[in-house]
């Protein structure tokens, strides 16, 4: 099977109803018919969350002026959504590094009449040593804490969650959590702690330039 590589194709002809030109394009190089994919979203919980995402952005994106504009963050998109599928019970997994918005964030659900769950990174105190993380691993030593996804998602399981938000996870932790989550997970911020969570900036700034001259 030929991998498919959309990031090589020349003009994104899916965009007008066009794709298939480019021999890596996804059309061209699996087995899988489209009618088969078109199949998988008439599943009626699929349906259902395609079509409030469609409903969410169209009511994102508003006319002001005669100008399509976007009008509401995405924390507004979330709740919306939520409002959407009739999600009334929201589960927040904050990390430490981002409590203060964890705070905020669930001030604003509980305004917006929601019942929330939250659940810090941290929780049972876990020590590094405990996961048998190697001390050359650790920042310190073995005894200093480390995040608890899988714990941070099951008590969001127990209290039955219909939604969770992930903030400020780190890489890994927050693969964790989600896989271990049962309600659906939808991610407001993730962790970069050099870039103050703007982990898209590199890509914009000339972090990469030298790596790049390799391509
Ligand atoms: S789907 Fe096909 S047409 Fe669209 S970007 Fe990918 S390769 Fe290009």
């Amino acid at each position: 099977m030929d991998f498919p590589r959309c990031d090589r194709c020349g003009d994104a002809g899916c965009k007008i109803g066009e794709p298939g030109k480019f021999k890596n394009c996804p059309t061209n190089v699996s087995e899988i018919k489209r009618e088969e994919i078109i199949e998988r979203y008439h599943d009626p919980e699929t349906q259902a969350l395609m079509q409030t995402a469609a409903k969410v952005e169209r009511g994102t994106l508003q006319p002001v002026n005669g100008v399509l504009t976007p009008i509401r963050p995405r924390i507004s998109e979330i709740m919306a959504f939520a409002d959407e599928m009739g999600w009334k019970k929201i589960g927040v997994a904050f990390c430490l590094a981002a409590r203060d918005e964890g705070i905020k964030l669930t001030k604003v659900l509980e305004a917006r009449g929601f019942e929330v769950c939250s659940v810090i990174c941290r929780n049972f105190s876990m020590k590094k040593g405990e996961f048998d993380i190697p001390k050359e691993d650790c920042i310190k030593s073995e005894n200093e804490s480390v995040c608890n996804p899988v714990y941070q998602a099951e008590l969001l399981n127990e209290a039955g969650t219909q939604l969770n938000i992930v903030l400020g996870l780190c890489v890994g932790h927050d693969m964790l959590f989600t896989k271990n989550s049962k309600a659906y997970v939808t991610t407001l911020s993730v962790k970069d702690r050099m870039t103050g969570n703007n982990t898209i900036a590199p890509l914009y700034s000339g972090f990469f330039t030298e790596i790049l001259k390799k391509y």
